[in-house]
């Protein structure tokens, strides 16, 4: 069991931010309304997950660590119809795998558990103070397996990473409180309170919120919503644009194009605008089960979404609006 988590442990960890990724996805799951990130130096020494969710039951505990032991699936018609983040039970053993791993939760305020385990092994198991949801601290990640640990970029590069995450966690669920620090400088604190306009302050700043045009349109298949940022501040990369699926960021080239072609001349060759797209659709229509990373889906009705897409961007972005 151990061996095989380590080997899943290469798909699905292959840096601290996918760590801190899968961490959040839970927390989100679970039902929380704030969720902390603690991370120092850049992730490798540690990374700490706070949330105050639903928790895990005791008697689950360990179970929580076994392979494929996902608590959010029930059948195969389930895959079908994916309404979680996570569903594929892995993160947990894999990540257990290849650090050092403390988690304490307490399902119901009253009582708390605590579990240790090194590269997989349980070292103890105990008690922990009763307060509601869960918080995962992950030391010393890679410490075994040297080869992936040479692999890892510099700390600032790694933290990037991680902050980009948590970011779009941010745009993907504005309800939710997330406070991303590292070595105790805060990177990101957002309120909770459900405006995604002041998420995309907090994330790209004042300049570049006020420029911004909301959206909405829908088809019987899609309700799309959010922010197109000004021509003016367009960027020479992708990674601005943010799609979140049904409270899943996703990626999508097709879906880039499509913003980028509802600018029409408005864009300089090869820019892209800062564009928030929150997109909802009966998850019978998006598969999600494509990579372990579970950023990238397939999508029904691809071309219906592009064409939406493109026309409300141009709706609020023509030559005349400018
Ligand atoms: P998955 O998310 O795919 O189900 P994970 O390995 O990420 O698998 O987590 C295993 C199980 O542990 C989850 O199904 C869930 O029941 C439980 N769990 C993990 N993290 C949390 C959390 N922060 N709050 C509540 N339950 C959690
Ligand atoms: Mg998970």
């Amino acid at each position: 069991a151990s061996l095989s988590n380590k080997i899943a442990a290469g798909e699905v960890v292959e840096r601290p931010a996918s760590v801190v990724k899968e961490l959040v996805e839970n927390a989100v799951d679970a039902g929380s309304t704030k969720i902390r990130i603690a991370v120092a130096e850049g992730g490798l020494q540690s990374i700490s997950v706070l949330d105050n969710g639903a928790g895990i039951r005791l008697d689950e505990l360990e179970a929580a660590f076994s392979r494929h032991a996902t608590s959010k699936i029930q059948s195969d018609r389930d895959l079908f119809r994916i309404r979680t983040l996570g569903f594929r039970g892995e993160a947990l053993p894999s990540i257990a795998s290849v650090s050092r791993l403390t988690l304490m939760t307490s399902p119901d305020g009253a009582e708390g558990g605590k579990i240790v385990l090194h590269g997989g092994e349980i070292q103890s198991r105990t008690q922990s103070p009763p307060k509601q949801g869960t918080e995962v601290i992950v030391e010393d990640l890679f410490y075994n397996t040297p080869a992936r640990l040479k692999y890892l970029k510099t700390i600032h590069t790694e933290l990037g990473h991680i902050s980009d995450s948590i970011n779009r966690f941010a745009m993907a669920h504005p309800e939710i409180a997330f406070e991303l620090t590292h070595d105790e400088r805060t990177l990101l604190k957002t309120s909770g309170s459900s405006k995604l306009l002041q998420v995309l302050q907090q994330i790209y700043g004042l300049q570049a919120a006020r420029g911004m045009r909301r959206f909405e349109a829908e088809t019987d298949d899609f309700t799309i919503e959010g922010y197109a940022g000004s021509p003016v501040d367009a960027r020479a990369s992708r990674s601005y644009l943010t799609f979140v699926f049904n409270g899943r960021y996703v990626r999508s080239i097709p879906l880039a194009k499509a913003v980028q072609a509802g600018y029409d001349q408005l864009l300089p060759i090869g820019k892209y605008p800062i564009c928030c797209v929150h997109v909802t659709l009966h998850p019978l229509l998006m598969d999600v089960n494509v990579h372990p990373s579970k950023l990238e889906i397939r999508l029904s009705k691809e071309k219906e979404l592009q064409h939406l897409l493109e026309e409300t961007i141009r709706g609020v972005w023509n030559k005349e609006a400018v």
